[in-house]
């Protein structure tokens, strides 16, 4: 499947729609998430083109999956959750109930997160 460049995602990269902004790299971008499920509630996303983890994780170069992975470890840190414990979610694709078509990482903490999914 292409790429949809039009997605929020993308266009949020662009600078043409505004975010809540967390942290900022070459490769990755941070912002809290317009509807939180948590308390803290991140979604950090690569830079490039990547629709899922799926193409994010097979072709991204090494640069770009340390960057997104030190990320979430600099703001879990900064943010304050690593001592009570946070989540990481990342949905691939409609059975997982993936809504933008750009590669993001939720980082979910700040108090009981509850059962890793609805059990169904
Ligand atoms: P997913 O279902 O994994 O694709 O998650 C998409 C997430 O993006 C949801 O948690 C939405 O609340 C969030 N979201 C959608 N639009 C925006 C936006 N403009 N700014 C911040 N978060 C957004």
């Amino acid at each position: 499947m292409a790429y949809d460049d039009q997605n929020i995602f993308a266009q949020i990269l662009a600078g043409k729609i505004p975010c809540k902004e967390v942290y900022k790299d070459e490769h990755v971008l941070a912002f809290h998430d317009i509807q939180p499920q948590a308390p803290v509630h991140v979604l950090f996303l690569p830079r490039g083109a990547y629709e899922s983890s799926q193409d994010f994780y097979a072709s991204a170069s090494p640069g770009e999956i340390t960057a997104l992975a030190r990320a979430v470890a600099a703001v879990a840190e900064r943010l304050g959750v690593v001592k009570g414990g946070y989540r990481l979610i990342s949905n691939h694709r409609h059975y997982a109930g993936q809504e933008v078509p750009h590669f993001h990482i939720h980082l979910l903490g700040g108090a009981p997160l509850g059962p890793m999914t609805s059990g169904k």
